[in-house]
Formats: C-alpha cells, sequence, structure tokens
C-alpha cells in the first residue's frame, strides 16, 4: 500500500514566480505555448515557473479544485504536442533544478536524485566532471571513485528536463545496449492533482493480488485502480500508460506524459563509462549491404548504437555541406551506419580488426568509414547525426510560414528483431513510387526506424497520413508498438487506437480518473478529450 503525504511546505519568502497577463505570455513567453512539434499554438490564461515541491502541489490541488487544466512543461522539445496547452494553466519546471543527493549501494554503484527541471546536458556535463553542485561532504566519495560514470539515456535534444524524459520515457542512440530512461528510474516523487507528494521507490509496490493499486492520500482517501488489461509489447515503447503483469507502480508513471501527476525529483542510476568508444559513420552503395551489415553487427558485434541513413537522408547531407562547409559524403554512398563500440586500450585492436571485417563482408571497408576515438570525432558524427531530423524541422518550417496547415508527417515504429527486413521492405514498398519526399534514418540496432514525410500540399499531407496509417497497421501485425520513444501527444491518437483499441484507451483513462478525479492534468496527451470526458 502506497501513501501520499503533503509536501515540506517551503519558506514564505520563495515568492511563486507566473506570468499571467494575455499581453506578456503573447509577447514574451509565447514558446511555453508550443513543442518541437510546431503543432499549432496552444492557448494558456497563466504560466507558473515554480521551484519548490509545495509550490507545484499547491498549484495542483487550487487547479482541481476549480476544474482548470493544467499542461506541465519542461524544455518543450517534444515533438508530439504533449507540452502544448489547450488552455487553462501551464506549469513549467525549468526553475526546478537543483541537484539533491549522491548516493552510493554496494553492488549497485552510484545513484542521484535530481529535481525535474535539471538539464539533460547539465546533467551530462557534471557527471563528466564529476561536478555536482553538492555539499564537498556528499560529493566526495564520488570524486574519489577512480572510474568515470555518466547517465546514458541521451534523446538527441540536450536542453530537455530530466523530468520529462522520464515523463515520456525517452531513449537515444545507445539505448540498444543501455536501454530507455525507464531503466534508469530508481525513484520518483511525484505531486497529485490532491496536492500531496507520492513517493516511490522501484521495487517495493508491485500489483496486489487482486490486481489493483492502492494509494491513500494522508488524510485517508483510498485511489485504487486496475492497469489496462493489454500488455505493452516488449522493446522499445511509448505507447500510452505501461502495463505488464506483476509490474511495478513506477512504471505507470514513467511515459505518462503529464497526464497523471508532476514529476517533482528522480533518482538516477549512473553507470561507468567505457574506457574507450570506437565510433564510425560507414557508408554503404547499396541499402540493403547497410541492413545486412546490421544484422551482423547485432549478432556479432557489441554496439553501444547503430544508426541508419537512407540515401534520402544522405542527399539532404549533400545539399549542404558545400554552404556549411562539411565534409563531403562518397559519391557513391546511398546509405550509412553510425555505429559505436565500447573498448579498453588492450582489446581495442581485436575490436577494430572485427568490426573492419564486418564491414569488408557487407560491401564496405574502413576506407569508406570516417572513424574516430577521440571527443571531437565523435561530437561531429553524433552532429551528424543530429542534422538530419533538425534539416527536416527547417525545411516544414519554412514551408508552414507559406501553407500553415502544411505539417511533417512522422512515424516513430519499432518492430521485434526477426521483423526488422520485412518492416524494412515495407517502408520501402508504401514510399518509393510514392511521389512523395521522405527520409528515412534513426535506431536501426532497436529495430526502430523513423520514416519523415514532407508534403507538399493538402493532397500529398493527406496521401502521407494514409501511407503511416497502413505502415503502423504493419508494425502491429509484426509485434510492434506505433511509439517506440515520441510518444502520443496529442498528435498520435489515431494510432494509439489502431495498437489497444478503444476499450484499450478507456481502461486508460479509469486509471487516470482515480489519481485526477477532475481530468485537468495534459488534457489531450494520450487519451482523446472525446474518450476522456465521456467517462467524467
Ligand atoms: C531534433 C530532435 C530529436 C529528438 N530525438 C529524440 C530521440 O532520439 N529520442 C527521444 O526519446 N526523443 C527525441 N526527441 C523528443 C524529445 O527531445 C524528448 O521527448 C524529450 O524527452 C522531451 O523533453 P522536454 O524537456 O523537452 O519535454 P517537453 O516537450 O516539455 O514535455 C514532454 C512531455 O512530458 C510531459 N512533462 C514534462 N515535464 C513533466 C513533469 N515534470 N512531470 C510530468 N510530465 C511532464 C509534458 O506534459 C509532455 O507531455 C527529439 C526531439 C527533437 C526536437
Amino acid at each position: 500500500m502506497l501513501r501520499t503525504y503533503p509536501p515540506k511546505e517551503d519558506n514564505d519568502c520563495i515568492d511563486l514566480f507566473e506570468v499571467s497577463t494575455a499581453e506578456e505570455i503573447e509577447s514574451s513567453y509565447s514558446a511555453y505555448l508550443t513543442d518541437e512539434s510546431r503543432f499549432g499554438q496552444g492557448r494558456a490564461e497563466k504560466i507558473f515557473f515554480p521551484t519548490t515541491e509545495a509550490q507545484v502541489c499547491r498549484i495542483l490541488k487550487d487547479m482541481s479544485d476549480k476544474h482548470i487544466p493544467v499542461t506541465v512543461s519542461g524544455g518543450r522539445t517534444g515533438i508530439c504536442s504533449g507540452a502544448a496547452p489547450l488552455g487553462g494553466v501551464v506549469v513549467n519546471m525549468e526553475r526546478m533544478n537543483r541537484i539533491l543527493d549522491i548516493i552510493y549501494e554496494p553492488g549497485k554503484k552510484w545513484s542521484i536524485w535530481v529535481e525535474s527541471g535539471v538539464r539533460l546536458s547539465e546533467l551530462h556535463a557534471q557527471a563528466e566532471a564529476k561536478e555536482f553542485s553538492l555539499s564537498e561532504e556528499k560529493i566526495a566519495p564520488f570524486i574519489s571513485d577512480p572510474a568515470t560514470y555518466f547517465y546514458p539515456p541521451d534523446p538527441t535534444e540536450e536542453t530537455a528536463l530530466i523530468g520529462s524524459t522520464v515523463a515520456s520515457n525517452a531513449s537515444g542512440a545507445r539505448s540498444l545496449y543501455y536501454g530507455s530512461t525507464r531503466d534508469f528510474v530508481l525513484s520518483l516523487k511525484v505531486a497529485l492533482t490532491n496536492g500531496e507528494i507520492l513517493k516511490i521507490e522501484r521495487g517495493e509496490h508491485s500489483l496486489s493480488d487482486d490486481g489493483m493499486f492502492y494509494i491513500i492520500d494522508s488524510k485517508g482517501k483510498e485511489m485504487a485502480f486496475a492497469p489496462p488489461a493489454y500488455t505493452t509489447p516488449e522493446g522499445k515503447s511509448t505507447c500510452g500508460f505501461f502495463s505488464r503483469p506483476n509490474m511495478d507502480i513506477i512504471d505507470l508513471f514513467i511515459g505518462s506524459e503529464g497526464t497523471l501527476g508532476i514529476i517533482t525529483a528522480v533518482r538516477l542510476t549512473l553507470v561507468k563509462k567505457p574506457a574507450l568508444i570506437l565510433a564510425g559513420l560507414s557508408f554503404f552503395q547499396e541499402e540493403s549491404h547497410a541492413i545486412s551489415f546490421v544484422l551482423e553487427a547485432k549478432a556479432n558485434l557489441t554496439p553501444l548504437s547503430l544508426e541508419y541513413f537512407d540515401t534520402n537522408s544522405l542527399g539532404l547531407f549533400r545539399s549542404q555541406s558545400k554552404e556549411k562547409a562539411m565534409l563531403e559524403l562518397p559519391q557513391k554512398a546511398n546509405a550509412a551506419i553510425f555505429w559505436e563500440a565500447p573498448s579498453e586500450e588492450e582489446n581495442l585492436e581485436c575490436i577494430y580488426e572485427n568490426w573492419e571485417k564486418a564491414l569488408i563482408r557487407h560491401g564496405s571497408s574502413m576506407e569508406d568509414t570516417w572513424a574516430g576515438m577521440e571527443e571531437n570525432d565523435w561530437l561531429r558524427l553524433k552532429g551528424f547525426r543530429h542534422n538530419v531530423p533538425e534539416s527536416i524541422n527547417r525545411i516544414i518550417a519554412g514551408k508552414k510560414a507559406k501553407t500553415p496547415d502544411i505539417h511533417k508527417v512522422s512515424t516513430d515504429m519499432a518492430v521485434p528483431d526477426h521483423h526488422l527486413v520485412a518492416m524494412m521492405d515495407e517502408y520501402k514498398a508504401a514510399l518509393q513510387g510514392s511521389g512523395l519526399r521522405y527520409f528515412i534514418f534513426g535506431h536501426i540496432g532497436d529495430n526502430h526506424l523513423h520514416v519523415n514525410i514532407i508534403p507538399d500540399n493538402e493532397t500529398e499531407l493527406k496521401k502521407a497520413k494514409g501511407i503511416v496509417t497502413s505502415l503502423a497497421q504493419k508494425a502491429i501485425s509484426l509485434g510492434g508498438v506505433v511509439s517506440a520513444e515520441h510518444g502520443i501527444g496529442k498528435l498520435k491518437h489515431n494510432l494509439l487506437m489502431l495498437q489497444y483499441g478503444e476499450e484499450g484507451i478507456r481502461e486508460m483513462a479509469r486509471v487516470k480518473k482515480a489519481l485526477d478525479p477532475n481530468l485537468i492534468l495534459g488534457r489531450g496527451n494520450i487519451i482523446p478529450l472525446s474518450i476522456l470526458d465521456g467517462i467524467l
């Protein structure tokens, strides 16, 4: 049985900063009404910037009592409009950004408590430099540990905030080896709409024998609910609420996209950094060779990451390389794989040879590879990876300026290992000859590619949406998911409906109703309003 408790009262002199006039929101804070999906502009009457847990609790209780919608946001790098409000108020967590504690547990090693608003880039940099802003007494044992530690989840956009990456179960290139954010969350503190805090430690609260979760507030009021009856597929998933037999309640909150509570603090595992990382961007003449190389790398090598770029993605890079004075790609390259391999000084040569042999077997070589081990090489290669989605977003922003209703149509589907080739064939069959401008890139190691389509007009937009629906149906039929890392937000209800059906979504709505009885939090995220308001 879990209990919620009132937050520790903060010092009265800590004022809650809020922006509450329409003029001020429009002139200086309009960026807080949208996210990277650039899907229309949201609406809000107020934007709160809390700095303490007690402030978050007070806002939630007050808004819940008044039935005013609350949208929680972080760095607003999400691409499914989850942080964009549909009215009511916004609670932005960027000012709740302290590092709280660092803990050593024998066997489990180091973990770190951070507030929700710590930026991912700061956590990465401070862990690497062992420079957490903590008291000398707390940080000294960490500094004296000779190993270097890091926090692996890296969803490309380093301006994301930690609490939001947990709320969206973000993952990145190295999730192939390390797993997604979920795998690093040891503890959570969540503010609920009753104005109290729920503290959850992983491993302490799984389902009761009757298949229910029970939470009791400080006044003895019970919140009881069963998780949805569907089972979240194995592998990467950000398809609505997580639900598995014997699940831990902490996993319900991870990936819940601001619909169940506001995450105020998180305890995360830090892991030992590999001594060396050999990284390469290898070019292939045939896309099929790149795919067969991936299959071999997964079977026989130990990749940290395997990222794919199709011929159109390379074309995008080529079109910019001259004007931006970037390295030119080999002329015959029609596909590329970015890969990383962990190694040590002693086995570096052996690892290099193994990757080289695999490349040669699949029509590439180290000569056809931009490889390196230095931080600068890695940053350059990472920049290449980042450049593709960013360039696509820029193109679409340009089109939107002329035709506001046009938007990018993208996929985020993943399938089980043994269906990668079938899904790749499906992408090609659907897109080649469609007349649409498209790009296929991303986390091929996790069988998780992003298809991005840039439509030119309304007719192409409709066609692109139709293709995405049929691709989603295929992914589900292969045991996969319609969203593996970007989430559902306000833009992918139709795909979630294909995944779990209306009943599955109703089951999510019932969980939400138990925790947020007035249905104020994250309205429009995951659960369509037509279903959510139907259960009131
Ligand atoms: C170029 C580019 C590349 C990207 N690549 C990846 C990638 O490889 N992998 C990946 O996973 N994502 C990727 N993303 C998406 C995005 O970076 C991640 O989803 C990230 O986790 C969002 O963090 P944020 O702070 O920007 O959250 P926001 O966009 O502000 O919010 C995201 C969601 O979390 C909810 N939320 C925010 N804070 C809280 C909180 N404290 N408590 C409860 N709910 C909260 C919001 O309501 C919203 O639904 C990419 C985005 C861009 C622009």
